[in-house]
């Protein structure tokens, strides 16, 4: 089955153990080894302390609904999602904040609520690539 969005070309090698882990379920993410701090982008050097000691966790898949647009249509050809649909920043209940996609719930404002909890939901669009998609949790 043909992707329905456009695939991400994860190339840099400080996104790669992101990707891997994705593959396998899991949602890992880049913890500082100096300073301990958390955090989403993956970088070669920590945003708080610029330590270059990098280590991986893997994080609890939970968080919660920091910010949402329900989008009615698509801007780009290449987005074949059927509309409407919810872009989500995701609170991670380890700090960092994601970009995403809230799915498996009605797009409807009033269904959804900043600050609802919200868990993973790992969409796997080809052998290479899986992405992290956030649901509610009911
Ligand atoms: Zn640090």
């Amino acid at each position: 089955m043909e992707p329905d969005r456009p695939l991400p070309h994860p190339i840099t090698p400080e996104a790669k153990p992101f990707w891997e882990g994705l593959r396998e379920q899991k949602l890992l993410l880049p913890k500082c080894g100096a300073c301990g701090h958390v955090f989403f982008y993956p970088r070669v050097v920590c945003p708080r302390c610029h330590s270059r000691t990098i280590a991986w966790i893997q994080a609890s898949g939970r968080g919660k609904l920091h910010a949402f647009e329900i989008a009615y249509q698509a801007f780009n050809k290449a987005w074949k999602v059927k509309p409407p649909w919810v872009l989500a920043m995701v609170e991670l209940a380890e700090g960092p904040r994601m970009m995403t996609n809230l799915v498996n719930v009605e797009p409807d404002p009033r269904v959804i609520t900043c600050d609802m909890p919200v868990q993973i939901v790992f969409s796997k669009l080809t052998d290479e690539i899986t992405l992290p998609l956030f649901e509610p949790v009911r």
